[in-house]
């Protein structure tokens, strides 16, 4: 069944969710007939704009925890949709294109058509019941039962960037260390930021909340219930991999997971 998501099972008591929203490059059939772009065109849009290999990261920590946290990977390009934009006006992206359903691409240009997809239309009402609400729902309740089976949730939002600012980027000019740690106020507390940092700091410069801002918190928890922690750990891909043949440096995504995995120690 085509669900468009994948979760994979950790250890009953383990209450880290590591949440890996951007790592896959699948289009439906039916969805890339509403793409604009050629062949050759999609595929250099998903070399730029795909976390490649960060469910690898992400496997790599949990297959070495003795307390194996829990995976919930969108399987799913976010060209499809992006699992992590608002869906209504507080989405700031939605300014360059980039919402919930994508209409712009990475370099400002047409990816779909602006007039078929606006919010609220039929074809964006569609992918939104089809692949947004259902990932969303089922993450948000993978959080419910993590929190009920634990008392608590730290969601590891796993990501990855760009060695050179995109077109698309609001926040271009801020500097780009090799680790970018997305923090919220209310739902990352201190000592998980330090715990991140700390472990990664001998891999590479880390940065907070630069060049990336924030980190995701499902709605129903959001700014209100802090048993539900949150931190976005953002890789720059030249550390990695090769970002213009898309080729990964497996030893090193090795390394990163093994960070992980003692940043996650704990937890
Ligand atoms: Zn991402």
């Amino acid at each position: 069944m085509d669900e468009g998501f994948e979760i994979t099972q950790g250890d009953e008591n383990s209450s880290v969710i590591l949440h890996v929203p951007h790592s896959s490059t699948r289009i439906p059939a039916d969805v890339r007939a509403g793409i604009v772009l050629s062949d050759a065109e999609l595929d250099q849009e998903l070399l730029r704009i795909t976390d490649s290999f960060t469910d690898k990261v992400a496997a790599v920590a949990a297959n070495a925890s003795s307390s194996t946290p829990w995976i919930f990977r969108n399987d799913l390009s976010r060209l499809v949709i992006d699992p992590e934009r608002f869906t209504d006006e507080r989405e700031e992206m939605l300014a360059v294109g980039m919402g919930a359903v994508y209409t712009r691409t990475s370099q400002k240009q047409p990816l779909r058509d602006e007039t078929i997809f606006q919010p609220g239309s039929p074809a964006w009402n569609e992918l939104i019941d089809t692949y947004f609400t259902p990932y969303t729902r089922a993450l948000q309740q993978l959080v419910n039962e993590r929190l009920e089976a634990c008392g608590e949730v730290t969601i590891i939002d796993m990501h990855s960037f760009p060695s050179s600012a995109l077109p698309y980027e609001l926040h271009a000019d801020l500097s780009r260390p090799e680790i970018c740690i997305g923090t919220d106020d209310f739902h990352t507390p201190d000592d998980l930021t330090k715990k991140i940092a700390e472990a990664f700091t001998s891999f590479g410069t880390v940065g907070i909340n630069e060049p990336f801002i924030g980190t995701y918190v499902p709605l129903e928890q959001y700014g209100t219930d802090q048993r539900v922690r949150s931190v976005m750990i953002e890789i720059r891909r030249d550390l990695y991999m090769d970002e213009a043949a898309g080729e990964a440096r497996g030893e090193v995504i090795e390394a990163l997971g093994e960070k992980l995995r003692i940043a996650l120690a704990g937890f």
